[in-house]
């Protein structure tokens, strides 16, 4: 199964990521995560995207392309994948078809852009797995630590309101095409078009869950 999510910064793509690949045993591939690796490791591509991440840009499409064919040729990826964060524009999207790589679904999560100032600034994080919480809509069990490891949980650098509020601009600037882009690949019934389908991010997280293992048909 290969699942693409698609929303928003903060629409909870990196939770219901976390449920969904659980699920169905499949590799959670997100390119924030691999560019925070990059720059914890000040790898040469970390210290290269690093401001670009601080100040709420994207990553150039070349640096993205090459970064995410080369995750979804590991040898984890052949019975599936879910990328989270993964295209953001039109060339990297159709950089993905031209690979051949028929994806399943994309699902689009949907949040207005007040709501997500407050949850990213209230979103901690578990870096090494992408766990994420909201210290007052889903805190973890323990203040300031991860349910699973105990480890710390850090506030992203790029979650202060300003930084959040260029991240939005730039979304819907050049990621929010994408929705219509997808729904006219399934809707034109394109050779190997993704099924296409829309979700109110505003639900409970649980709501959500279910309303995604309805449209996978799995069970919740
Ligand atoms: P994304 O990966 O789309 O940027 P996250 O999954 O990290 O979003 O969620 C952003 C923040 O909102 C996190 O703090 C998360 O705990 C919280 N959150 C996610 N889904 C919901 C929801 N349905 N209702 C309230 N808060 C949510
Ligand atoms: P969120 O889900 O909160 O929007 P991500 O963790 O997906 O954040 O991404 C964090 C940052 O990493 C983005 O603001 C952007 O700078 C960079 N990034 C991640 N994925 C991509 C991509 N596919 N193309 C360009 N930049 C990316």
């Amino acid at each position: 199964m290969k699942i693409i999510l698609l929303g928003c910064p903060g629409a909870g793509k990196g939770t219901q990521a976390q449920f969904i690949c659980e699920k169905l045993n499949i590799p959670f591939i997100s390119t924030g995560d691999m560019l925070r690796s990059a720059i914890k490791a000040k790898t040469e591509l970390g210290l290269k995207v690093k401001k670009i991440i601080d100040d709420g840009y994207l990553v150039p499409d070349d640096i993205m392309i090459d970064l995410l064919k080369h995750r979804i040729s590991a040898p984890d990826c052949q019975r599936g994948f879910l990328l989270d964060g993964f295209p953001r524009t039109l060339p990297q999207a159709e950089a993905l078809r031209n690979a051949n790589i028929p994806i399943d679904y994309v699902i689009t999560i949907q949040v207005h852009d007040d709501i997500v100032v407050k949850r990213l600034t209230g979103r901690r994080v578990h870096p090494a797995s992408g766990r994420a919480y909201h210290i007052e809509f889903n805190p973890p069990k323990v203040s300031d630590k991860d349910d699973e490891t105990g480890e710390p949980l850090i506030h992203r650098d790029d979650d202060k309101e300003d930084v959040i509020r260029n991240r939005l601009r730039v979304y819907h600037n050049q990621t929010q095409p994408l929705i219509k882009y997808y729904e006219n690949l399934h809707l034109k019934n394109i050779k190997d078009a993704p099924k296409f389908f829309k979700i109110d991010g505003e639900k409970s997280i649980e709501e959500i869950k279910e309303k995604i293992f309805k449209i996978l048909n799995v069970d919740s």
